[in-house]
């Protein structure tokens, strides 16, 4: 039966295959067969994981301070009990055994028979007890997966729709260069990491498609709608049909846009805009290279820090900025300090005690750098020493006040004269900008911009915290709209104190990539876009499009409407002005 459901359209396009499940953790579980001369080293390999697993717990409860409520010393009790249990100790072993498979294939097979038995349990106590049961087999994976031979995710995600409870943004990325051809998620919204990084990576994807796996089975025939946030299950023949002319018409609209890559973004009125593409991985920068983009107006550096045990050190930071520098041959590159917490924490931070009630407003961005003083010069020294070999500009997120600023000035100037002192060359007038991500930051513009060399806004963040909705967060993704008035009023804040202090304004947020919104921005005053690559061709189509007389005028009115309703009225009527 064909059924249509609605979650946030996060990657563009349309896409069509067979649904492939994913359970968090078992993305890339791939089934191999085990030749009987292997099988015992199989075993032992299991084991030693279900090994493993028991001494990190014991050790997890030997650390747990004697003052900690009784609840959690029971946790980690039942998690031990459980990898001591035979359901994980023996059960497996035998799964191998019987089906000449590797162990991971095992662990997966007998974790799903015993999720299924305690989801039919009545007593709601013991069905919970099923996330005790994928805890302790996603530790014993992790343990196989730091020990198990080069194996892919495999052929079988190959040109299918993948369905997971959430992804990784490394997740999005594997899965992508395994050719998956479009993602499904049950969490997240458009600005969670992993969205950003599927749009840029340019596959369609839905995020927040709530208990999509109640009505999504294995195999199904899935339509994947990434602009309307839609997708079809088992569509009839008439649906299909419409969808595969879609495809058509989106390759034509494609080819069309490929016209106009060495084209100028120049406005009907005169005005360069410039077009920069955001990156936050190596694979991007050839896409971005393509795109025709003025360099890389933000590049993300939580890459380097995410899903290890370890912090980059310079000389690794060092060799991949150069890469990204070389890469970009002489145009600009904007590297931000890494902005660490919230969407993008690293896997041990939580596992340190710093689970926060509240991450986004805790210790992210320049905040956290500030209190890790290893982390911050190895970053800036690298940042600094890559400035000798193309145009590089620091830039700082998540700045909420100008002491903040000052203090960071000072690292860069004491970074600056240890690398003298070493003889090491760098750019001495390595420009350093902010972003303006915060209202705080928003409303004291002025202050930032005449201490620094330039400002981007990033609008994934001002949205979140001026309106109090988590970007992360599908229940309020109703609330969170960069045309609300007060997002307009903060973004013209600063596009007004840049203007005054003679210091460039760019907009690196996701609304710099978004199309229906290119002429209002442009008439608030800006000149300056930074998006993933995969948007730059169609937002250079509205820019040649655009007379900036009249986008003043309907951006004025804007930022006097009273709610969002009224200013995405004004919009479409500006968008559909020839
Ligand atoms: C933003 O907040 O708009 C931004 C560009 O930064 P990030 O999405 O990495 O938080
Ligand atoms: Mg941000």
């Amino acid at each position: 039966m064909t059924l249509a459901l609605n979650g946030v359209g996060a990657g563009k396009g349309v896409a069509i295959g067979k649904a492939r499940i994913l359970r968090r953790g078992y993305f890339d579980i791939s089934h191999y067969s085990v030749p009987a001369h292997f099988l015992a080293d199989e075993i032992a390999r299991y084991r030693a994981a279900t090994a493993a697993v028991k001494r990190r717990l014991e050790s997890t409860r030997r650390q747990i301070p004697r003052d900690t409520p009784l609840d959690i010393f029971a946790l980690v009790d039942v998690h031990l009990m459980m990898a001591d249990d035979s359901a994980f100790v023996h059960d497996p072993v035998r799964l191998i055994e019987q089906h000449r498979c590797n162990a991971e294939w095992a662990l997966q097979m007998q974790r799903e028979t015993l999720v299924q038995a305690f989801h039919a349990m009545e007593d709601p106590y013991l069905r919970a007890r099923a996330d005790d049961v994928e805890h302790v087999a996603r530790r014993i994976l992790y343990e196989l997966l730091n020990d198990r031979p080069e194996t892919g995710p495999g052929d079988q995600l190959r040109d299918g729709v993948v369905l997971a409870e959430d992804l990784a943004p490394a997740d999005a990325v594997l899965l992508q260069q395994h050719g998956v051809r479009a993602l499904i998620t049950e969490a997240g919204g458009a600005t969670s990491h992993t969205a950003i990084l599927a749009r840029s990576l340019g596959v369609p994807t839905i995020v927040g498609l709530r208990h999509a796996v109640h009505y999504i089975r294995h195999d199904d025939v899935l339509i994947v709608d990434g602009e309307q946030g839609l997708v079809v299950v088992d569509p009839d023949a008439r649906t299909l049909r419409h969808y595969q002319r879609r495809q058509l018409q989106e390759r034509r609209v494609r080819a069309v846009l490929a016209k106009l890559t060495g084209k100028p973004a120049v406005t009907r009125d005169g005005v360069t805009v410039t077009l920069r593409a955001n990156a936050e991985l190596p694979e991007e920068l050839q896409t971005a290279r393509q795109s025709g983009a003025d360099g890389i107006g933000l590049y993300r550096t939580e890459f380097l820090f995410l899903d290890r045990d370890d912090l980059p050190g310079e000389e690794e930071q060092f060799e991949v900025y150069l890469r990204v520098v070389r890469a970009m041959a002489g145009t600009p590159v904007t590297i931000r300090s890494v902005d660490l917490g919230a969407d993008k924490e690293y896997a041990h931070y939580a596992a340190d005690g710093g689970a926060r009630t509240n991450p986004a407003l805790g210790l992210r961005g320049i905040r956290r750098c500030l209190k890790d003083p290893a982390m911050l010069r190895a970053q800036l020294r690298a940042i600094l020493r890559v400035s000798a070999h193309g145009p590089v500009q620091l830039c700082i997120p998540m700045l909420t006040g100008v002491d903040e600023l000052l203090q960071v000035l000072v690292w860069v100037e004491r970074m600056k004269q240890e690398l003298d002192a070493a003889g090491l060359p760098f750019d001495r007038g390595l420009p350093v900008g902010a972003m303006i991500e915060v209202p705080a930051a928003a409303l004291l513009a002025d202050s930032f911009a005449s201490r620094l060399d330039f400002l981007s806004i990033g609008t994934n963040d001002l949205v979140q915290y001026t309106l109090a909705a988590d970007r992360l967060d599908e229940d309020v993704s109703y609330l969170y709209d960069p045309l609300h008035p007060a997002v307009l009023r903060l973004i013209d804040l600063t596009v007004q104190a840049g203007a005054r202090q003679g210091v460039p304004v760019a907009m690196c947020g996701e609304m710099a990539a978004d199309p229906r919104r290119t002429r209002l921005l442009l008439g608030l005053g800006l000149r300056e876009f930074s998006m993933h690559p995969a948007m730059l061709l169609e937002v250079k189509q509205v820019v040649r499009r655009s007379e900036l007389d009249i986008a003043r005028r309907y951006a004025r009115a804007a930022l006097d409407a009273a709610d969002v309703g009224e200013v995405a009225e004004l919009v479409e009527r500006l968008n559909g002005l020839p």
